[in-house]
């Protein structure tokens, strides 16, 4: 990894990129850190400080009408359209201080290398912290960057907290205009970029400095449930039972060494992970009368996912007859498809890491973010940097100061390149 900064006069505070991060780490729920929720008063106190580190960087800031954060300066030419970098500033329940936040204060340190330089870059540049990037209490995420992208319905809005708080009450309580819903979709945005910890192993085993997004995956969830007959564990010889369970358990296996053969194909990323198993009536001396499983499956190929939902209906049903026990239900639970980052960001990306000396990938974002919302409405990139051993959503969730500006620098050239800076 180099030490230099960008050239051409824009060059990352390195020093204060990493105060900026502990800072804003550091306003949590003492109890649980780091936990910095969607809507809660820490939030806001999060967003009091964010908005005045970007008056700070000489950003102006708002707050649109689906919540989100924006701090923006004018470029040269109105006709440009704008420069979008961003991320969210929520955090899950005891989680860490980097997912999210990294694209924030990162965006905030490009606006700060910018306004150091003499003349304004042709396009606006407007640094967005995402309202509720993680699942919220409404139990709906990615709320500001849904509302940009014109994804945020009458029926999220109804949704209630357990306080019974609707997200429409909730989004007016942080600044938002639930009413005027619409403002909030752009059509104006030309690049948007996204930093964030990869959170997963393959930077850091790679010794890689940069991961470049292809796409971010389509995440598909089944629940299948068999049914047979309940009897005593003790007297139903073998031969005689119709066990759900076991149905169940040939389809994990079946589960695990598809996606193997799926991942190995060169299609791109696939996972898929039975994390949800149950038997019913669930005791110990009884054969189970009920057995239910929860298959969530992800690729960045539609076409992919369609052929392992096929092959998995029809090996449920097998997998049924095999045990002699019903297929009782075959449900889709969700199904999204995958959002593709956009080639040329990639390209450029790519460009701008080799040109700043640092090792670079592409990869497939295995989670969801933001940019796969931002995605609909304008060419979207992220740009991924290693994690200490693959881990986030945990309060050991780390990322290096270095890696952390070397992602910076790599989106600071990426937006000197597109807005044409000599
Ligand atoms: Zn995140």
């Amino acid at each position: 990894m180099t030490d230099s900064g960008s050239r051409r006069g824009a060059a990352i505070d390195r020093e204060t990129l990493w105060s900026d991060i502990m800072a804003l780490g550091a306003i949590t729920d003492p109890a649980r850190p780091y936990t910095r929720r969607s809507f809660s008063p820490l939030f806001l106190e999060g967003r009091t400080w964010l908005r005045q580190r970007m008056h700070d960087a000489s950003l102006v800031t708002h707050i649109d009408a689906a919540g989100n954060l924006i701090g923006r300066r004018d470029g040269r030419s109105p006709s440009a359209g704008v420069i979008a970098v961003g991320s969210h500033s929520d955090s899950v329940p005891s989680g860490g201080r980097f997912d999210g936040m990294a694209g924030v204060v990162g965006g905030i340190a490009i606006a700060r290398a910018l306004a150091e330089r003499e003349a304004a870059l042709a396009h606006a540049l407007e640094i967005i912290d995402f309202l509720a990037e993680e699942p919220s209490e409404y139990g709906l995420s990615c709320v500001g960057s849904r509302g940009i992208s014109g994804c945020l319905s009458q029926e999220h809005l109804a949704l209630r907290n357990r306080q019974n708080e609707t997200l429409e009450a909730a989004l007016a309580r942080v600044g938002g205009d639930p009413s005027r819903l619409g403002e909030a979709l752009r059509t104006d945005i030309k690049a948007a970029f996204e930093l964030h910890i990869e959170q997963g192993p393959v930077l850091e085993a790679e010794g890689i400095d940069i991961g470049v997004v292809t796409a971010i995956v389509g995440i598909t969830r089944f629940e299948i449930e068999f049914q047979g007959t309940a009897g005593h564990a003790g007297t139903t010889p073998m031969g005689r039972r119709r066990d759900p369970l076991i149905a169940a358990a040939r389809l994990i296996g079946w589960v695990r060494e598809t996606a193997e053969l799926f991942a190995a194909r060169g299609s791109g990323h696939f996972v898929a992970t039975v994390g949800v198993i149950e038997a019913l009536p669930g005791a110990s001396n009884v054969i189970a009368k009920s057995a239910r499983i929860v298959i969530d499956a992800r690729s960045e190929d539609g076409a992919l996912m369609s052929e392992f939902r096929a092959a998995l209906e029809a090996q449920s049903q097998a997998a049924a007859a095999a045990a002699t026990v019903d297929r009782l239900a075959f449900r889709l639970l969700s199904d999204n498809q995958p959002a593709i980052c956009d080639p040329r960001l990639r390209e450029v990306l790519g460009l701008s890491a080799a040109e700043l000396g640092y090792s670079c990938m592409a990869m497939a974002s295995g989670a969801g973010h933001d940019m796969a919302f931002i995605s609909r409405v304008a060419p979207a990139s992220m740009v991924f940097i290693p994690c200490k051993g693959g881990r986030s959503h945990t309060p050991d969730e780390w990322a290096s100061a270095p890696a952390l500006a070397a992602g910076t620098e790599v989106i600071l050239e990426a937006i000197l390149r597109i807005d044409g800076v000599p």
